[in-house]
C-alpha cells in the first residue's frame, strides 16, 4: 500500500501560486472572517494567514466578537466585496447560531467566492463551466491526478454527501469519467457497495467506519475525514490497518487536510487573474 501525500503535493501547489503570483501586475488579496472566538477555527484562520505568506498573497483577517450581528457581517461583506484589492473573500465556518450562514455565503460576490460555497458557484461546477471548485474535493481530484490515477471508467464509492465534500466530490469525480455511488446515513449494504469501488472516497467523519472487509484490494482509499481518536489524536475513517489492501490511501493527517488548504490559494490566484484580465 502507498501513500498519497497531501502535504508533498500542496507544497508544490503553493509553489506554483507563489511563483505565478509574482508574475502578476498586483498581489492576490485574501480576506478572512472569523466570528467568535472557536479555537479550531482560529487554527484555520491562522493557516489560512500562513499560505497567503508563503504564497506572497495579500491577507487581511477579520476577528469579528460571538455577538456581531447579520447586518455588521452583511456590511463587512459589502465593503469587501467592493475592494478592488480584494480577490477572495472567506468566512469561517461554523458561524455563531444567530446568524444566519446562507444569507452570509451567498452575499459575498460570486467572483470572489474562493470556498465556492455561492450557488452560482455550486451551479457552473455542476453543469462543467470552469470557475472555482470546492477545496477539499478539487483538492483530492489533484492528489489522484498526481499520482496517475486517472478515474476514467472506475467505480467510485462517496461515503457522504454534504454540500461541502460528498456532493461536490461526485460532480468532480462524474466530470472525469467515473462511475459514481453516493452512500450516506441511511444507506443499506454499506459494505457490499464499498467493496466494489476502485476508488473509495470516504468523508462520513466517523472513526473506525471503513474496515478491511470493505476495501477491495488494489482499491485507491482516500480519508477525507478528521476525527480523533481515545488518545486525542487525529485519524480519518479508515480503521487502523484497516486499508492494507488497497494500493493507495491519503493520511490522516498529511492526506486531504493540506490539499483543501492549497487549492484555497489556487482559488484565490485564479480570482486574482480574472480580476486582472489574464485568465
Ligand atoms: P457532514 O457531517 O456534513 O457530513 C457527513 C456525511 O457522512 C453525511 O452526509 C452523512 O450522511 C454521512 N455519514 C455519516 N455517518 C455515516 C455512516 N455511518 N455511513 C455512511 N455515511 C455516513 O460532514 P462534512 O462537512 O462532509 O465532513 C466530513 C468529514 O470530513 C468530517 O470528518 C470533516 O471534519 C472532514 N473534512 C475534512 C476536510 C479536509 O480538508 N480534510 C475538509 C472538510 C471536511
Amino acid at each position: 500500500m502507498n501513500i498519497l501525500d497531501g502535504k508533498l503535493l500542496a507544497e508544490k501547489v503553493k509553489n506554483q501560486a507563489r511563483e505565478a503570483a509574482a508574475n502578476l501586475p498586483r498581489k492576490p488579496g485574501l480576506a478572512v472572517i472569523l466570528v467568535g472566538n472557536d479555537p479550531a477555527s482560529q487554527v484555520y484562520v491562522n493557516g489560512k494567514r500562513k499560505d497567503c505568506e508563503a504564497c506572497g498573497f495579500y491577507s487581511e483577517e477579520y476577528t469579528l466578537l460571538a455577538g456581531t450581528t447579520q447586518e455588521e457581517l452583511m456590511e463587512l461583506i459589502a465593503v469587501l466585496n467592493g475592494r478592488e484589492d480584494i480577490d477572495g473573500i472567506l468566512v469561517q465556518l461554523p458561524l455563531p447560531e444567530h446568524l444566519d450562514e446562507r444569507a452570509v455565503l451567498e452575499a459575498i460576490r460570486p467572483d470572489k467566492d474562493v470556498d465556492c460555497f455561492h450557488p452560482m458557484n455550486i451551479g457552473r461546477l455542476f453543469i462543467g463551466e470552469s470557475g472555482f471548485q470546492p477545496c477539499t474535493p478539487a483538492g483530492v481530484m489533484a492528489l489522484l491526478d498526481e499520482y496517475h490515477i486517472d478515474p476514467a471508467g472506475k467505480r467510485a464509492v462517496i461515503l457522504g454527501r454534504s454540500n461541502l465534500v460528498g456532493k461536490p466530490m461526485a460532480i468532480l469525480l462524474l466530470q472525469r469519467d467515473a462511475t459514481v455511488t453516493i452512500c450516506h446515513s441511511k444507506t443499506p449494504n454499506l459494505k457490499e457497495i464499498c467493496r466494489e469501488a476502485d476508488i473509495l472516497v470516504s468523508a462520513a467523519g466517523h472513526r473506525g467506519l471503513v474496515t478491511a472487509d470493505m476495501i477491495k484490494p488494489g482499491a485507491v482509499v482516500v480519508d477525507v475525514s478528521i476525527n480523533r481518536n481515545e488518545a486525542g489524536k487525529l485519524c480519518g475513517d479508515v480503521a487502523p490497518g484497516g486499508a492494507e489492501q488497497a494500493s493507495y490511501l491519503t493520511p490522516v493527517p498529511g492526506g486531504v487536510g493540506p490539499m483543501t488548504r492549497a487549492i484555497l490559494m489556487r482559488n484565490t490566484l485564479w480570482a486574482a487573474r480574472q480580476h486582472q484580465n489574464l485568465n
